[in-house]
């Protein structure tokens, strides 16, 4: 570890090493580990705070229902799948995603990839039997290797390096893509890719069609297309790996305050946001957009007290609250939460994650998700949220940009065989990009009312 300067010792930015941090990796050497923070800590940011603010008032305004956030990505990236075309299919079939809510629902879209850092995994249990050999549990690309052998498996600290310089390399692949007239919505069929025989597809290409007329539309009326050359696009991870997002913390000279230049936006997962923990204490003190995810066991009262320690000057835009219910609970147990947040008085943007409280176990033993269940969960938060006259801000998904089968369902109707066919993913099961383009039509359609 370095040296903490006054100004970080000041902010308390060091204060969560005495505190309890759940799902940290056991790293074998100490000393091996601090070389790395170290190397991270001069380590030029990979976002800078400017960017961060940006989006901290993109977030309020989605929270106010002036815009919507759809955030999206893998459940965990690899580093062997951070190629060129993999990051483009992902961030186009975002795009295509934000096009269809974007028409559907005439509301500016907030895009942002569960991307370029989300190599890190909590996880259920430490370690993983097979055999009866029993090794440490695979927890992401930054810790360790997915293959079976103690080997693989034993956290290694070099890895925070490599996820540190493979963000950077997917980064300037997201920066150049929609800097450089990549996302250019003139382009909008070009990113459809498949048979337009496919339901999803041929739905897509008519939107695209009639985008196409009204862009040309507005042309002959004299219109300057220029803001279309770029678009804006934010990356997120879970910040998991304390020791890795402290030494990417930097103190902004300007304003004062320390960012975690890791990332745009960062959220506390589920099963690490406990109010006197080390993961809520560290990220309280950081002025990134945060986010918590939220399952079925949040009572009202871990709610308020998460808005208390994790925006107490009330910043419209700072706290993201993704709830993870599961279809089956969504409608009984967001309600109280809403409701409690909303006497409060503070401003929270709801963000919906119908991924995490939907996995289940198929009968050919894949860890899946049903589209009909995903989906289920999202009309829920929207019915809870226009019940209770708050707005539904966002939909937060497990996607790829690829034709992979992992959800069961869909206009393809992938099937418990079918999942066998193309199942790549290392932790959880992902919508493809046909199920992603349907998901964005049904939601496109919840919006408009
Ligand atoms: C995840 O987002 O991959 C995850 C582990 O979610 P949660 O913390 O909601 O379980
Ligand atoms: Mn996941």
């Amino acid at each position: 570890m370095t040296m903490p300067t006054d100004t970080e010792a000041a902010l308390g930015l060091d204060d969560y090493r005495a505190l309890a941090a759940r799902q940290q990796p056991t790293w074998p050497d100490a000393e091996a580990l601090g070389r790395v923070t170290a190397r991270l800590a001069a380590a030029p940011p990979l976002v800078v705070p400017s960017e961060m603010d940006q989006l901290t008032a993109r977030l309020a305004a989605a929270g106010r229902g002036e815009a919507f956030l759809l955030q999206g990505g893998d459940c965990a990236e690899t580093f062997a799948e951070a190629q060129a075309d993999r990051i483009r299919n992902k961030i186009r079939t975002l795009l295509q995603m934000a096009v269809v809510l974007t028409h559907g629902a005439s509301m500016p879209v907030v895009k942002m990839g569960r991307m370029a850092g989300q190599y890190a995994k909590p996880r259920s249990t430490d370690t993983e039997t097979r055999d009866g050999v029993t090794l440490p549990a695979y927890r992401g690309d930054m810790v360790n290797a997915h293959a079976f052998t103690r080997e693989d498996r034993v956290p290694d600290p070099e890895r925070l390096v490599a996820g540190y310089e493979i963000s950077a390399a997917t980064l300037a692949v997201v920066r150049a893509f929609t800097a450089g007239g990549g996302a250019d919505l003139r382009r909008v069929h070009e990113w459809n890719r498949g048979f337009t025989r496919n339901p999803a597809y041929a739905r897509y290409e008519r939107t695209a069609r009639e985008i196409d007329r009204a862009i040309r539309f507005m042309a002959a009326c004299g219109a300057d297309f220029d803001a279309l050359q770029s678009v804006e696009m934010f990356v997120s991870h879970e910040a998991l790996l304390l020791d890795y997002e402290r030494a990417l913390t930097r103190v902004d000279t300007r304003s004062g305050r320390a960012y975690d230049t890791s990332g745009h936006f960062l959220w506390i997962g589920e099963r690490t946001r406990q109010l006197d923990g080390a993961h809520v204490d560290f990220l309280a003190r950081v002025a990134n957009p945060i986010g918590v995810k939220l399952g079925p066991t949040t009572s009202p009262d871990d709610a308020l007290a998460l808005m208390d320690r994790l925006n107490p000057a009330g910043t419209p835009g700072r706290l993201t609250f993704i709830t993870r219910m599961g279809a089956a609970q969504i409608r009984t147990a967001l309600p109280p939460l809403v409701a409690a947040v909303h006497a409060h008085g503070a401003p929270v943007t709801w963000v919906t994650d119908p991924m995490h409280g939907n996995t289940i176990t198929s009968a050919s033993g894949y860890k899946t998700r049903r589209f009909d269940d995903v989906l289920d969960e999202v009309r829920g938060f929207f019915e809870v949220h226009h019940a209770e006259g708050s707005v539904p801000g966002g939909l937060h998904v497990e996607l790829t940009g690829d034709d992979v089968t992992e959800v069961l369902g869909g206009s393809e109707e992938i099937d418990d065989d079918g999942l066998a066919l193309r199942y790549e993913t290392l932790v959880d099961p992902r919508l493809n990009h046909q199920q992603s383009l349907e998901m964005a039509f049904q939601v496109a359609e919840m919006l408009q009312r």
